[in-house]
C-alpha cells in the first residue's frame, strides 16, 4: 500500500493519498481528498536538497524495505506504513496514525474505508500537515 504525496491544482494543497498496490496508484487517478479536485501532480522528489534524506528514501524504494510487507496482513501493512512514516521522520497526521492503528488492530484497508469515509473527501477538520486520503481506481466498472 504506498504512499504517494501530490500537489492539488485545485486548492494548491499538498495531499497524501493512499494506494492499496503499486499497480493501482499508476492506473488510478489521483483524487484531492480536500476539494475533490482531478488535477493533481506527484510530488516526486520533495527533499533533494538532503541528501541522507535522499538516501533514506531510496531505502524505502527498496524492495528489501518491503520484505516483510504482507498485503493481505492488515498488521503487516500496518506496521510496514509505521516504519515508513518513521523513516520519513514525518507526522503525516491523525488521520493515518488512526489508520495505521486501525490496520495494526487487524481491520481490512475496505473495513477502515467504510468507516472512515472522511478520508474519500468532505470536510478536513485540520489546517496544517499534509491531507490523506485513499487512492481509488475507477476504471474498473
Ligand atoms: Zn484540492
Amino acid at each position: 500500500m504506498p504512499i504517494y504525496e501530490y500537489r492539488c491544482h485545485s486548492c494548491g494543497r499538498r495531499v497524501s493519498l493512499l494506494w492499496r498496490s503499486f499497480s493501482d496508484a499508476e492506473r488510478g487517478t489521483p483524487i484531492c481528498p480536500r476539494c475533490g479536485g482531478r488535477e493533481l501532480t506527484r510530488l516526486v522528489s520533495r527533499v533533494n536538497t538532503v541528501r541522507s534524506e535522499e538516501s533514506r528514501l531510496d531505502d524505502l524504494a527498496d524492495p528489501s524495505f518491503l520484505g516483510d510487507l504482507d498485503e493481505n496482513d492488515p498488521r503487516s501493512i500496518g506496521r510496514w506504513m509505521r516504519k515508513m512514516s518513521q523513516e520519513l521522520g514525518e507526522d503525516l497526521g491523525d488521520e493515518f496514525n488512526e489508520v495505521v492503528e486501525r490496520l495494526e488492530a487487524g481491520q481490512s484497508p475496505e473495513e477502515i474505508e467504510k468507516e472512515m469515509p472522511e478520508l474519500m473527501g468532505g470536510e478536513g477538520d485540520f489546517d496544517s500537515g499534509s491531507d490523506f486520503g485513499i487512492g481509488s481506481v475507477d476504471d474498473d466498472l
